[in-house]
């Protein structure tokens, strides 16, 4: 008697979610100014940078394709300038424009360490918009990946504004807009959290860690209003959802893990548990330049 082999399909567990990382061909990793900086001072913390950068060296010589998001400019110009909270919003460009070199001077040192090329990009919500601006930008990082180089992307601090409707206003979506642009396969967000939970664990004991999600439920989005954790940076949980949303619908993992030890990017690319995962679920009918000029209108 023949048998017919009865084929299941195996539910993926979170254990094969994660080692599907290991395969991962090209990523974006966004770091936040308060991962960026110590905590009492608000000066940068270069361990913590060269650990980053190392991380990401590391990823390149493994011939994979990196990109960094990061943000620390106004605060890096604040500093500079000795300015205390509240800034105007010149106050606040300026400080950008100041920060931002600062910054980009820091880690090209560092990467030059390495002996990497460091690239900077700044963009605007006009960046990804305008049809033109966004062809450009994508020609750019496909070019300076096909370099080797490690592009290293802001928001453009010093021009975008609300007011002039040009500002995409944090870095979670920008580093999701990223990931959309460049076609990349992963996204890993580094926040002072150790990923999604079911409420905020700061004020909710009862607040259970979600270590996957594999589909975006409007529930889940609405969860994650009003939980910005952090007092330097604007990324609380529902700016990350938003860039889980736009991250997945256009074919990227992406995982939200505690950037305090940076050394959790190797981990994580390794696939071991670390941060909640979130399955790519790519949606052909998704635009990422008309939901990007959507948000905040
Ligand atoms: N682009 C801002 C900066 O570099 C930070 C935005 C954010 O933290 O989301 O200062």
């Amino acid at each position: 008697m023949a048998y017919d082999r009865i084929h299941t399909l195996e539910e993926e567990t979170v254990d094969d979610l994660r080692a599907n990382l290991k395969d991962k061909k090209r990523v974006v990793v966004k770091i936040g100014s308060s991962s960026l900086q110590h905590m009492e001072t608000g000066d940068l913390d270069y361990t913590k940078m060269d650990i980053l950068v190392r991380e990401l060296c590391n990823i390149r010589n493994q011939g994979k394709d990196v990109i960094l998001v990061t943000s620390g400019a106004i605060g890096c110009g604040r500093k500079a300038l000795h300015l205390k909270p509240p800034l105007t919003l010149a106050q606040k460009q300026a400080c950008a424009a100041i920060g931002q070199a600062r910054l980009m001077t820091t880690y090209q040192r560092i990467f030059s360490e390495y002996s990497h090329q460091a690239a900077q990009i700044l963009m605007t919500r006009h960046t990804i918009v305008s049809d033109l601006n966004r062809r450009n930008a994508q020609n750019t990082f496909h070019e300076l990946l096909r370099m080797e180089a490690i592009p290293i992307v802001n928001e453009n601090d010093t021009t975008s504004t609300f007011e002039v409707e040009d500002v995409i206003g944090d870095n979670d979506t920008l580093s999701a807009l990223v990931t959309a642009l460049t076609g990349a396969d992963l996204l890993i967000l580094l926040s002072d959290i150790n990923g999604l939970y079911t409420d905020d664990p700061r004020q909710n004991a009862d607040a259970k860690f979600i270590e996957r999600v594999d589909t975006l439920t409007d529930e889940l989005i609405s969860m994650g209003k009003d939980t910005t954790g952090s007092s330097v940076g604007t990324g609380g949980m529902e700016t990350k959802l938003t860039a889980a949303k736009i991250a997945t619908y256009s074919g990227a993992d992406m995982v939200i893990a505690n950037g305090a030890d940076v050394r959790v990017i190797h981990r994580i690319m390794e696939g071991r548990n670390y941060g909640t995962i979130f399955k790519a679920n790519k949606n052909e009918n998704f635009d990422f330049a008309q939901f990007v000029d959507e948000l905040h209108k």
